[in-house]
Order: C-alpha cells, then sequence, then structure tokens
C-alpha cells in the first residue's frame, strides 16, 4: 500500500449472521459462554457475533467474506473456535497495513437479557481485536416476540467495522 497516499484512508465494513438455536446450552456469543437453556447450531462453534465482526472486517479490507476463508465444507472448520478465525481474519487485513479504528455491534436475541454480560463481551472482544474497549460498541436488540428471533428459533448479529491505513491514536 502506498502509505503517502493512504495516510487518511478509511474504508468500512458491514457484517450480518444469523444462527438457529436447539435446546442445550451455553450459548457463545462474542467469545463469552453465557449461560442460557439455549444454544447455537452451526459448522464451528457458531457465534453468530463473531461471524458478523469477522466479515464487517474482511469486507472492510475488500478481502471477501468467512465463507470464502473457512469454507463449511473443510472438516478442519467443524467445532472451530471462532475466536481463532477472528484473528486469522483480523492478520489478513493487518498484513495489508490495515488497522480498526473501532466497530459497533448489534445482536438481535430474544432471551436472556444482555445487559449483565456486555461488558464481558465488550472486553473479550477488544482482548481478541487487540485494541482498546472504548473502541467497540454492542447494542441489543430483541424480536419483539415476532419471526424467528422472537420465537427464539434463532440469534443474529450485525457489526460495522471502520478501518485505517497506519497506526490509529489512542482515543483515550
Ligand atoms: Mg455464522
Amino acid at each position: 500500500m502506498n502509505s503517502k497516499r493512504n495516510t487518511f484512508a478509511l474504508r468500512v465494513g458491514i457484517g450480518h449472521d444469523l444462527h438457529r438455536l436447539r435446546p442445550g446450552g451455553p450459548l457463545r456469543l462474542g467469545g463469552v459462554d453465557i449461560p442460557h437453556d439455549r444454544q447455537t447450531i452451526g459448522h464451528s462453534d457458531g457465534d453468530v457475533l463473531l461471524h458478523a465482526v469477522i466479515d464487517a472486517l474482511l469486507g472492510a479490507a475488500a478481502l471477501g467474506d468467512i465463507g470464502q476463508m473457512f469454507p463449511d465444507t473443510d472438516p478442519q472448520n467443524r467445532g472451530r473456535d471462532s475466536a481463532e478465525m477472528l484473528v486469522a481474519a483480523l492478520d489478513a487485513v493487518r498484513t495489508l497495513g490495515w488497522n480498526i479504528v473501532n466497530i459497533d455491534c448489534i445482536v438481535f436475541l430474544q432471551r436472556p437479557k444482555l445487559l449483565p454480560h456486555r461488558q464481558a463481551i465488550r472486553h473479550r472482544l477488544a482482548e481478541i481485536l487487540q485494541i482498546e474497549v472504548e473502541r467497540v460498541g454492542l447494542q441489543a436488540k430483541t424480536g419483539e416476540g415476532l419471526d424467528a428471533i422472537g420465537r427464539e428459533q434463532a440469534v443474529a448479529a450485525q457489526c460495522v467495522a471502520l478501518i485505517q491505513a497506519g497506526e490509529c491514536e489512542n482515543l483515550k
């Protein structure tokens, strides 16, 4: 990358994911195991929030998507820790000279309330991404009892990521 030309270069990316729920627990969200009576169904560990973050980062760097980087036809990805996948995606983004400015995420979940777990998830995301927790936003919405999310058949997540060429100043 031409560092002079791209000194102030910014890119934004968006990620979205949805997983079905089944009886059981715990519910893994953002790399945190939340005590619950339902869990996601997925080829990997089914962490819908980390998958949305991966796609937002890959999208911002125009590196494709999670399905391209970690095909669900690859036995190596079965039951895989999504934090590992996020680190690999982050490495690919950083290799091109990009660093994360911030991410903002929304989890769509009828139950349980996410508020008691919000700080733990933000800190875990910051730890995996190696950024300050102030750069990690996390919101939660229910399905208002409607659709697959409202009926507790699914959980979804969205993420927006902003990346910058070169080092980011500490915002604190
Ligand atoms: Mg997924």
